[in-house]
């Protein structure tokens, strides 16, 4: 007997568009932007085609920029003058980030502005807080790095960040941060958890964008085992019993499974479709193997129907103008 339901017929071509269950918006899209100290020029950068390090003088310009175009939010990460091994540079008030974010502030008032707080991008030997001596040899060290996290968090609120995400994977630093912020006044600043952040190989064009290779070990002590989602989902529930605002899947487009299943938390959460998944379509594409474009708005869109409420993504900027022309 024929089929009774034909689902060719929601299909055709006028049918489709109606029923389309999840349509990517340029307010899903937040712009990660590297500011670097030492340069004063636009730099690219090799391992990701198309992105760049911006100088200080024209941070704000690029912020504008993205703002006109319909992204309403940056993700600042900064690559300091000076690295060591405490990570000073990195709550300094007059530091790249710091700077950077009064900069757009001043220029572009309603563009919100995430910061990356972290210090591997500050510490000479490129881990995430302070490195110490620990049962299983020299590691990242938890409480004491907390400390650290609570002193970047609230230098960015000072210079008007509108929300913090830290990015370490130290336990209990949602709550630390939270009441470090609050302490100081700053109950307003909302914080991104890098809730559930996988130990992955696709960080690797990332480090030379924000110079923040190791001198030693890895980060597989801090970051869960791409093989773990029970981890991966018990690691954002406590992060949202501790207060944050925005949780957080990284990478997203191989975890799909785990946002969706971190988006039954109730609580928004963003994507982060990180530097190795950009240069891989990115590099296809320019090879021909791909529709970038086409790539692009898929891959967006999936991670959209996961259930991420904010998308991370290089590609917002160009997203932007795409999603115009289809209007
Ligand atoms: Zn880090």
């Amino acid at each position: 007997m024929f089929p009774e339901r034909r689902m060719r017929r929601s299909r055709s071509r006028n049918i489709q568009p109606l029923l389309r269950e999840v349509t990517l918006q340029k307010n899903d899209l937040v712009a990660p932007l590297f500011v670097d100290e030492n340069i004063s020029a636009a730099l690219p950068i090799d391992a990701m085609p198309g992105q760049f390090r911006y100088p200080l003088s024209g941070i704000a310009a690029v912020a504008e920029d993205l703002y006109r175009r319909g992204i309403n939010a940056v993700l600042l990460f900064g690559i300091p003058k000076e690295k060591d091994p405490e990570a000073t540079s990195a709550y300094d008030p007059e530091g790249v980030v710091q700077q950077a974010v009064l900069r757009i502030k001043a220029q572009v008032p309603r563009l919100v502005v995430i910061t990356d707080v972290c210090a591997c991008e500050y510490t000479s030997h490129g881990h995430c807080g302070i490195v110490g001596e620990t049962r299983s040899g020299t590691d990242l060290l938890n409480d004491p790095s907390l400390a650290l996290m609570n002193r970047i968090a609230t230098s960015h609120a000072a210079s008007g960040a509108d929300i913090v995400a830290p990015s370490c994977m130290l336990d209990g630093v949602v709550a630390s941060v939270r009441s470090a912020l609050d302490a100081k006044g700053y109950e307003e600043v909302l914080i991104m958890s890098y809730s559930t952040k996988f130990s992955s190989s696709f960080y690797g064009p990332f480090r030379e964008a924000a110079d923040s290779g190791f001198s030693f070990g890895d980060r597989s002590t801090y970051q869960i085992d791409p093989g773990n989602s029970r981890e991966a989902f018990l690691e954002s529930q406590l992060d949202a019993a501790e207060g944050a605002d925005i949780l957080m899947v990284k990478p997203a487009g191989f975890y799909l499974d785990v946002l969706a299943e971190v988006a039954t938390l109730g609580i928004p959460v963003a994507a982060y479709q990180v530097s190795g998944e950009y240069s891989m379509i990115r590099g296809a594409a320019e090879r021909g193997w791909i529709d970038g474009k086409a790539a692009v708005l898929e891959s967006l869109t999936c991670i959209k129907r996961a259930g991420a409420d904010l998308i991370i993504t290089y590609f917002a900027g160009e997203v932007a103008g795409w999603l115009d022309e289809e209007q």
